[in-house]
């Protein structure tokens, strides 16, 4: 979608007592001012960024592993015994995030073809970190008891998200971030207000996007946080309100933390997303999978798409919600290598990504690429930032890099043990 405006998400007119308190979605946008352009400045590495989301193209191939390794840490803050989610709750939430960053969500057969142009894998795996910021060993879960009754309010409703922000600090009876860029903070909890759920979710940008207007995360603390009952496709504690439940709610609010908008860009049919290959919407009220919808006419590579439902970032029923574009994809990718770059590069957070020996030299490299490893290898990839794969010649250990266009690149490689390693090279 090809948007130019976009504004708060939720504007609630006039709430009075009487009425049923209102239902919101997702609240990441709630925490951003109207505003009518882009401002220009960026850096022009955040630009190439997003210049190259704009030139993806899907990859076939791209579906063979992940890319990245995000460390997850959940912070599951309660009041009442059921909202402290057990493990096996947490367990699958994982289990859903990486089904869906990894295409293999059995429903993608449920996205119609018209989105076959479109679809993209964005190969992100998730892993609840397994060393904690002290160095020692953690399951990845911290479990805080509370005396807050719900971190909700009223306040939220008009943007004023101090009362939620409050879950994510341990003076506030919450619990502090682990170093945000080491670690996916989500934290669980209740925002209900008055005992009814409000809000499913929110998450923070990265600072200083193009496709974000200026100052969109904030002072907001870095991380996601999510409604005790929408974790997992296995929670035991219903929502009610007809509010399908499959583990989406973080899909969605990590594609944010990643960088993504909402598809439909929080307005009408003027309205922008920043991505070319979401089909155009106009403003999303409510939660249904009706997949005659086509609110706005948009022209992607010559076609007038349907509203794209079957989009994470949609406001569709998570029901229907099973796929991302590629050029979201590549916005994505570009977060994780620029902005969110600490998150997956070298993390201590992970024992295995450590265990494997990889490095390569020179590096930039123009002819040959030394390979470094005490590993048996099984095999050596190629890939590009926008995930195409590439074979140049290895003779050894030596690869020859010299066909290859200057730009940034990783190798991977796969042991024979079956252990994956990846680094980042450049051809200069
Ligand atoms: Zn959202």
């Amino acid at each position: 979608m090809k948007k130019t405006l976009l504004y708060f998400t939720f504007l609630i007119s006039s709430i009075s007592w009487s009425q049923q308190i209102p239902f919101v979605r997702c609240a990441t946008t709630n925490a951003i001012d109207y505003q009518e352009s882009i401002t220009p400045g960026y850096k022009s590495l955040v630009e190439q960024a997003f210049n190259n989301a704009k030139a993806l193209q899907v990859n076939p191939e791209s579906k063979s592993s992940s890319l990245y390794t995000i460390p997850v840490v959940v912070h599951v803050v309660y009041n009442i015994a059921e909202e402290n989610i057990p493990d096996s709750v947490i367990l699958d939430q994982i289990r859903v995030l990486n089904e869906d960053y990894n295409r293999l969500n059995p429903d993608t057969v449920n996205m119609r073809s018209d989105f076959d142009i479109v679809k993209g894998n964005p190969r992100i795996h998730f892993k609840l970190a397994e060393i904690d910021p002290n160095g020692n060993p953690t399951t990845g879960i911290t479990r805080t008891a509370t005396a807050t009754t719900s971190f909700g309010s009223l306040a939220f409703l008009g943007g004023d998200m101090t009362d939620l922000e409050k879950v994510k600090s341990t003076a506030d009876g919450g619990i502090d971030p682990w170093d945000q860029s080491r670690y996916l903070n989500i934290w669980v909890c209740d925002m209900s207000i008055f005992g009814v759920t409000a809000l499913l979710g929110y998450a923070t940008p990265p600072a200083g996007l193009p496709n974000w207007p200026p100052g969109s995360s904030g002072t907001l603390g870095d991380g996601v946080v999510i409604q005790y009952q929408a974790f997992g496709s296995n929670n035991p504690n219903q929502i009610g309100q007809g509010i399908v439940v499959k583990g989406r709610t973080p899909s969605h609010e990590v594609g944010h933390y990643l960088g993504l908008r909402h598809i439909w860009g929080d307005g009408d049919c003027t309205a922008e997303d920043g991505i070319d290959d979401t089909p155009n919407a106009d403003a999303q009220s409510n939660t249904d999978c009706d997949p005659s919808k086509n609110t706005c006419t948009d022209n992607i590579q010559g076609v007038d798409l349907p509203d794209m439902i079957e989009n994470y970032m949609d406001y569709s029923s998570e029901d229907c919600q099973n796929s991302f574009t590629a050029q979201q994809v590549s916005l994505m990718h570009g977060v994780l290598e620029l902005q969110r770059y600490d998150l997956v590069h070298g993390n201590p957070a992970l024992v295995t990504e450590q265990t494997i020996s990889l490095s390569v030299y020179p590096n930039p490299a123009s002819q040959i690429l030394k390979i470094q490893t005490t590993e048996k290898l099984k095999s050596i990839r190629v890939y590009d930032i926008r995930g195409n794969a590439f074979s140049p010649p290895v003779d050894d250990l030596n690869l020859n890099v010299h066909e290859l266009s200057a730009g940034v690149y990783f190798l991977q490689i796969e042991t024979e043990s079956g252990g994956i390693a990846t680094t980042r090279f450049i051809k200069e």
